[in-house]
């Protein structure tokens, strides 16, 4: 049976109190949505987004590892959740490229948000080296099974397949590429915690415009989207919640 499927926003570096109206419209359409719908925000705007859209799920984009301590200039999941943060994501290829994060520290900062009731975006995502060279799902899977924690359910996990070329590129994985990584991807998920691993969601992240979700949304074992550049306006982020239904 298909799962309900989450369309999430990941805005980055993007959105300060003027782009709050952009987040009251996208909530408001959340409410009738056929599929459940989340914004990662930057963590300034968390609180004052969770103020002006109550009871929508909102997102960080990132935490530490640790609980608190000596980290200048990081946030914890800890601090998330106080500001009202339902979830995050922890792994997204820019923090694993630009900073450098090991799936062993994304495993860690998954199980630290968990412990701390967000539920959890995780990416994965091959480089085009990598998918040139025949080895996506090899790869990929490898950074699953390191990346994931030890328990997860549906309800607190959803992983994201994200091919690093496709993101911000205008490029988009073959129908064929994106079931072939999702089926093992979900072969991963059961292997993992058995049949929990079935409930857990598998979003596609790369490039997702209006024009081309509902299409996505097709393929077998995608059960939503990580959205990027398309989410920072409602305009644009309408029609890809509208293609969400199951
Ligand atoms: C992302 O960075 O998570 C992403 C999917 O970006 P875009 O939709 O802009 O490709």
């Amino acid at each position: 049976m298909a799962l309900k499927k989450l369309v999430a926003g990941n805005w980055k570096m993007h959105g300060t109190g003027a782009d709050l109206a952009e987040v009251n419209a996208i909530s408001l359409a959340a409410e009738t949505a056929p599929c459940d719908v989340a914004l990662c925000l930057p963590a300034t705007l968390i609180e004052r987004a969770v103020r002006a859209a109550p009871g929508f799920a909102i997102g960080g984009q990132d935490c530490h590892s640790a609980d608190k301590g000596a980290h200048t200039g990081e946030i914890s999941a800890a601090m998330l959740k106080d500001a009202g943060a339902l979830l995050t994501i922890v792994g997204h290829s820019e923090r694993r490229e630009s900073h450098g994060e090991s799936d062993a520290v994304v495993r860690a900062k998954a199980e630290t948000a968990m412990a701390e009731g967000l539920s959890v975006i995780l990416c994965v995502g091959e480089s085009l080296e990598t998918r040139e060279a025949g080895r996506a799902v090899e790869v990929v899977s490898a950074q699953i099974d390191a990346s994931l924690p030890p328990a997860a359910t549906g309800k607190t996990l959803a992983v994201a397949y994200e091919p690093i070329w496709a993101i911000g590129t205008g490029k988009v994985p073959s129908a064929d590429d994106i079931a072939e990584m999702h089926a093992a991807l979900r072969n991963r998920l059961v292997d993992a915690y058995g049949d929990a691993g079935r409930e857990i969601r598998i979003l596609y992240g790369g490039s997702v415009k209006a024009t081309n979700a509902a299409e996505i949304f097709a393929i077998a074992n995608v059960d939503g989207a990580l959205v990027g550049g398309a989410s920072l306006k409602a305009a644009d982020f309408l029609p890809i919640i509208a293609a969400g239904a199951a």
